[in-house]
């Protein structure tokens, strides 16, 4: 006879530690699933160890800008297996802390891979688990083209794996992990082309980030090259690692090649079939708006739904579930509208809403658009040009704000309270009514033309 259950959660992710937690505050008996280390993606190979990195690089940024203030210093080294090793030791605690909580809440934890049986019943190891109701939350993994060579690079999984600080790499992608990548190592010393198939950067973003960032990359040393499609990896008697193109010249002498192209959803191990639940062409599951696949009782939250691969989305829509399901929400659902997000880029991106593009075909001309670009006071000092720049998209005589973009320093966290504002409807003339904060880069925000 299987261990019955009110809620058997697969996926010990962002999305399904959150679901867990909440319900089993509401006193829903849970058991979750776990194939590798509690945290998911997020805390040990995404979100956590990046934003380290990323700190890492902002500190060599800072040492290299301190003799603008008089500082007579400058790098004898920099250690990447002393930053690794801390690191490493950072998530360990993190991992540990995700299972405490989960103890203290008395939601059980099987680790293994998980696979349907049928809808309400689980094989873990062997052992057969029944849930009244389950949960997808098995998230995804970096995608690795099938291409002739393809398995000689690396993904951001073997990034966090690197004991080694490489001389030159080549990051194919141009994507969110793209760019953060290619900025982190270059801020750490190391040389980086980086590969798009497009045009432009960041895809999907609003132009004007697409085009700072990468005069932003180019100024200091990336080199973008763009309209490339790759082909191939191989690799010559000295272990180096040469890119081959559809067209044009071979990018040879490479230390580590990155592909930075997507994610594949963790299904297939899940067998999701046995239960009847649908997945699209690629593999994500098949939700509605209110996180139900197409099998009564069983829900999926997070990456492995393919719509917006963010962890406080996995969060909320988790949460919100649990919250509708234990409760007693039942109209408690997630709204996937204006979410913020930031690309920790350097400088970083903060983004919410739409972009001018996406304004102008919902609104046509009804659309204005208001923008600042200055050199952020705390570079004054610095032989940097670079520039910050602010935008705004907003609609009709109103001007309520469609869309919010900042790229420059600070970005990151000046994000979150406009988006706030923009989330309850703000219009450009709530901006403008708002006193600034001086001298800060965000006041720009409220004194835009
Ligand atoms: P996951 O966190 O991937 O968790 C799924 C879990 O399910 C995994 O632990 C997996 O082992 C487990 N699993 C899979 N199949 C099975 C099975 N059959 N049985 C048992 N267990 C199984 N998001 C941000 O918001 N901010 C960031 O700065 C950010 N940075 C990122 C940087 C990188 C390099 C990457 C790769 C992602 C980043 N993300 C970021 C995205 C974020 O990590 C994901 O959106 C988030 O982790 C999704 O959570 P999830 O719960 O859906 O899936
Ligand atoms: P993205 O979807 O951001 O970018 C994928 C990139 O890969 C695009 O530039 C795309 O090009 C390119 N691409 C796809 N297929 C190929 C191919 N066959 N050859 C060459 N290029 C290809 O995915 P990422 O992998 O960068 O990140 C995964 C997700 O994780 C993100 O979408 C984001 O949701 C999340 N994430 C969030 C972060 C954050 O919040 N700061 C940080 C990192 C990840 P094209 O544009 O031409 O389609």
């Amino acid at each position: 006879m299987p261990r019955q259950y009110d809620l058997i959660i697969i996926g010990g992710g962002s999305g399904g530690i959150a679901t867990a937690n909440r319900a089993a505050n509401y006193g829903a008996h849970c058991l979750l699933i776990e194939q590798g280390p509690l945290g998911g993606t997020c805390v040990n190979v995404g979100c956590v160890p990046k934003k380290v990195m990323w700190f890492a690089a902002r500190h060599g940024e800072a040492i290299k800008q301190a003799s603008g203030y008089g500082f007579d210093v400058h790098a004898r080294g920099f250690s990447w297996q002393t930053l690794k090793q801390a690191r490493d030791a950072y998530i360990r605690r993190l991992n540990g802390v995700y299972g405490n909580t989960l103890d203290r809440n008395r939601v059980d934890v099987e680790n293994g891979c998980a696979s349907f049986v049928d809808p309400h019943t689980i094989r873990v190891n062997g052992d057969l688990f029944h849930g009244h109701r389950v949960l997808i939350a098995t998230g995804a993994r970096p995608t690795l083209p099938d291409l002739p060579g393809s398995q000689l690079g690396i993904t951001s999984d073997g990034f966090f794996s690197l004991e080694q600080q490489p001389d030159h790499v080549a990051i194919i992608g141009s994507g969110y992990i793209a760019v953060e990548l290619a900025g982190v190592f270059n801020a750490l010393g190391t040389g980086v082309t980086l590969i798009a198939r497009g045009n432009r950067l960041l895809r999907g973003f609003d132009e004007t980030l697409s085009q700072s960032l990468a005069e932003h990359y180019r100024e200091q040393g990336i080199d973008l090259q763009m309209n490339r499609s790759v082909t191939s990896l191989a690799q010559d008697d000295q272990a180096k690692l040469s890119v081959r193109f559809t067209t044009g010249p071979d990018l040879p002498d490479l230390n580590q090649v990155l592909w930075a192209v997507g994610r594949t959803p963790n299904t297939k191990g899940l067998q999701p079939e046995a239960a009847g639940v649908l997945t699209d062409a690629v593999g994500f599951v098949r939700t509605d708006e209110w996180q139900a696949t197409n099998v009564p009782h069983v829900y999926a939250v997070g990456d492995v739904t393919g719509r917006v691969l963010l962890t406080p989305v996995a969060i909320a829509a988790g949460r919100k579930l649990a919250d509708r399901l234990f409760g007693g929400f039942a109209e408690r659902r997630l709204d996937y509208s204006n979410i913020p997000t930031v690309v920790f880029s350097h400088p970083p991106i903060g983004t919410v809403g739409l972009t001018e593009e996406q304004a102008k075909q919902q609104h046509g001309d009804q659309i204005n658009i208001h923008i600042s670009r200055f050199k952020p006071m705390s570079q004054v000092f610095s032989r940097t040009e670079q520039k910050s720049v602010m935008k705004l998209v907003t609609v009709g005589d109103s001007e309520k704000i469609l869309g919010c973009h900042v790229i420059g320093e600070g970005a990151d966290e000046m994000l979150q309270g406009f988006a706030v504002a923009i989330k309850m409807g703000a219009s450009k003339d709530d901006f403008d009514n708002t006193v600034a904060i001086h001298p800060t880069n965000s006041e720009e925000m409220v004194t835009l033309k």
